[in-house]
């Protein structure tokens, strides 16, 4: 149980909650690009900061009887474009900077690709590995009950994250219609497919990542076949984005999670790996490659780089030993400032989370657009826009990044922000 002293320090250090480097740095590149664009300052003062957040702490029974304390958030950026949405995650490093800074990043990325909404995340600070079934089932439900007045499907629309699946949102999903009095598909994404989910939500961040990799290897003249590529993270992300590059031919050299990587210089078997996992959890012990450290992982030798797992893993401290010449970010914010300008300065291409990662959010506006209409598409259907989406996404920010002559982190960030700053100016200012 936590105890009240924790509570207590925790509650008296708000501002630590808030001032998360994840957020300066979140605000410090918005910044950048609003002096780029020339961004009106009062439009860029309200950006800075989250519209509605919410931030609870609630109780939740352990199994033994017990009860324990745990913080939880939700927020929301802009409500200025549409619905809000963004995932839900549970990690131990859950605080209010962190989910504000990833808000925030939804905004931009839900603007870059043209979807009807403004960005949000939430949260819960635990450790969902060390949650039973029954026990991450009631703090979900207890979760879902406080930021009730929050969510809804015409309002902020919640999805899998970190720590999060689609069991997850069938309990959120189920949670919140027992409080409106009817089912509400609508309200969360990334559902099972027998509670009106898409088969495809599974694999679409993975999807999205395997549609834009050869549009990138153009760029730096690399063929896609036999290309190698590793890994950090496997799971939704880390693992279909493995699955869908080997089948398009590209070889996955390493891959690492929690416990530790595997590496095989001449590709590993992803379909072995998956079983493997399925049974025994994490990657180590894999009998199909060598064992290896999480930080060796970014200095495999390989052509590719795909951060799939946790924020700020290339830093001023590894970003000059990653021997890729593409980074793809699968994450969201997987690269810091300072990371990112080392790599910039060695030539390395970065694909930036906000236009790499998008695929779960299309697929997931997709699924939303469906529980509204009550009207499901095919597979190839939802793989065929998914694709359009994405490839045309990357060819518009391919494009500023050429007549701005700006990197395309740069240049996504150009293509997001100066769409919500003219929804704000067309819609003014209340009174
Ligand atoms: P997940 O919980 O399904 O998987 C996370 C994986 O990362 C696991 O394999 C875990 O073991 C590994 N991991 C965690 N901490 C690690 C560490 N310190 N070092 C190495 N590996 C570590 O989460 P996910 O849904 O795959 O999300 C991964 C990332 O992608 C997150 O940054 C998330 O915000 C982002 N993202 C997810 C989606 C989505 O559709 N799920 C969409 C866009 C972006």
């Amino acid at each position: 149980m936590t105890s009240p002293d924790t509570m207590a320090q925790e509650a008296a250090t708000p501002l630590l909650d808030w001032d998360s480097g994840i957020y300066r740095e979140a605000v410090n590149q918005f910044d950048r690009v609003a002096a780029y664009i020339d961004l009106d300052p009062n439009v860029s003062q309200r950006l800075r900061l989250p519209q509605r957040s919410l931030v609870t702490t609630f109780p939740f029974r352990r199994d033994d009887g017990s009860v324990e304390t745990v913080f939880g958030y939700r927020i929301r950026h802009v409500l200025t474009m549409g619905p809000t949405k963004g995932g839900i995650r549970y990690a131990p490093t859950v605080n209010f900077g962190e989910v504000a800074a990833l808000a925030m990043n939804m905004t931009w990325k839900c603007a870059l690709v043209g979807l009807p909404f403004g960005g949000a995340k939430g949260g819960v600070r635990v450790s969902p590995e060390l949650l039973s079934r029954a026990e991450k089932q009631r703090l979900t439900r207890r979760y879902t009950s406080e930021i009730s007045t929050l969510i809804g499907p015409q309002r902020d629309i919640p999805a899998p994250d970190l720590g999060t699946d689609s069991q997850v949102m069938a309990w959120i999903m189920d949670t919140y219609s027992h409080q409106v009095g009817h089912g509400a598909p609508g309200v969360v994404t990334g559902k099972p497919v027998e509670l009106g989910g898409t088969a495809v939500r599974e694999e679409s961040t993975g999807l999205g990542l395997a549609y834009l990799l050869p549009l990138a290897l153009e760029m730096v003249d690399l063929p896609l076949e036999g290309t190698r590529v590793a890994i950090q993270g496997f799971g939704q992300v880390g693992r279909s984005a493995a699955l869908a590059l080997a089948r398009q031919g590209a070889r996955v050299v390493a891959v690492s999670d929690l416990s530790g990587g595997i590496h095989c210089p001449t590709g590993l078997d992803i379909d072995a790996l998956r079983e493997w996992t399925d049974h025994n959890l994490w990657v180590e012990g894999f009998p199909g490659g060598d064992p290896i450290s999480g930080e060796q992982l970014f200095e495999v030798d390989c052509e590719v780089l795909i951060p799939a797992a946790v924020q700020e893993v290339i830093h001023g401290g590894n970003a000059d030993r990653i021997t890729a010449a593409v980074v793809l970010e699968g994450a969201n914010t997987p690269t810091t400032m300072e990371g990112d300008q080392i790599l910039q300065k060695r030539g390395v291409l970065v694909v930036p989370d906000i236009l790499a990662n998008a695929g779960g959010v299309t697929v997931s506006y997709f699924e939303w657009l469906q529980g509204l209409q009550y009207y499901f598409w095919t597979d190839e259907e939802t793989r065929q826009r998914l694709r359009s989406i994405m490839t045309n996404a990357f060819r518009e920010v391919h494009r500023i990044a050429r007549e701005e002559k700006v990197d395309l982190r740069t240049a996504a960030l150009i293509k997001g922000v100066a769409r919500v700053a003219k929804a704000k100016l067309l819609r003014g200012l209340f009174p």
